[in-house]
């Protein structure tokens, strides 16, 4: 609800939440929360990591007591590895993985269920990635969390999750649990994505090349968005949308030429 959505529907927990006014969205709010790609432009300059952290629960959890709140920062922190003494400390004196961390501590700081983390560490050096991803793991475990990670690196996509949702131009083509989307690809984007991961060791190893460049999104071709540069395309890609349907019990594919059985 940061932009106001222009189609669609919104669920969660099976209720429709995209119509509701902001005081209704309220309780939702601290529910979910968002980690955001880039930790020095989502971290407000003027504020000190104590006012960051306190912000959300005054405003959310107003029920909280002043030195609850204070003893609900120091605790926060020590679990994102940042040191409480440096509460009073500004972003700008933090290194990128630090803001990365007390972006978490943010989310975290009402207690949500769900995390909505956009492309939590492409903004990092390489070294500082796997320090926040065990971070997120971590937590996740300790606080039975629920992530939407959102993410171009496959890599780190088999590594954090348990499902895994691949997209091209804003459409789900496939969906399923990782190991399945891993090991037996069935659309033929996922299966060109996953032919470009490089393999160590693997002498002439050669990766599927996709024709032509992803179309602009303000005029997404008609049928099936992939259908330009799909190697199964039939003319009825190119006249109708391809449902997202089940192709065996663990995964769902949006694809005519699987649901012919073509592929
Ligand atoms: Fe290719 Fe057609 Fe399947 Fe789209 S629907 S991925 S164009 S075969």
């Amino acid at each position: 609800r940061l932009y106001p959505p222009d189609g669609g529907r919104v669920l969660y927990r099976g209720q429709r939440i995209d119509h509701l006014d902001s005081k209704e969205m309220q309780l939702y709010r601290t529910r979910m929360q968002m980690v955001f790609q880039d930790p020095y432009a989502s971290l407000n300059p003027r504020m000190s990591v104590r006012q960051i952290l306190e912000e959300p629960i005054r405003f959310l959890r107003s029920d909280r007591s002043r030195s609850t709140i204070e003893d609900l920062v120091a605790e926060i922190m020590l679990q994102v590895g940042v040191d409480p003494e440096w509460r009073d400390r500004y972003p700008h004196e933090f290194s990128g993985g630090q803001r990365q961390r007390i972006s978490i501590a943010r989310a975290l700081a009402v207690d949500p269920e769900f995390i909505v983390a956009d492309e939590p560490i492409a903004a990092l050096d390489v070294s500082i990635q796997a320090q926040i991803l065990n971070l997120m793991m971590d937590l996740q475990q300790k606080r039975g969390l629920t992530y939407m990670f959102i993410s171009h690196d496959l890599s780190v996509v088999k590594h954090i999750s348990n499902r895994v949702a691949v997209m091209y131009l804003g459409t789900i083509c496939e969906l399923a649990d990782t190991e399945s989307i891993f090991s037996t690809p069935r659309h033929p984007y996922t299966q060109a994505l996953l032919s470009a991961i490089p393999r160590l060791g693997e002498a002439g190893f050669r990766h599927e090349r996709l024709k032509g460049d992803v179309p602009t999104p303000i005029e997404l071709p008609s049928g099936c968005v992939f259908h330009g540069r799909c190697r199964h395309a039939a003319r009825r890609c190119t006249e109708e949308v391809p449902a997202l349907l089940p192709a065996d019990e663990r995964t769902m594919v949006a694809c005519h030429a699987v649901e012919e059985r073509r592929i």
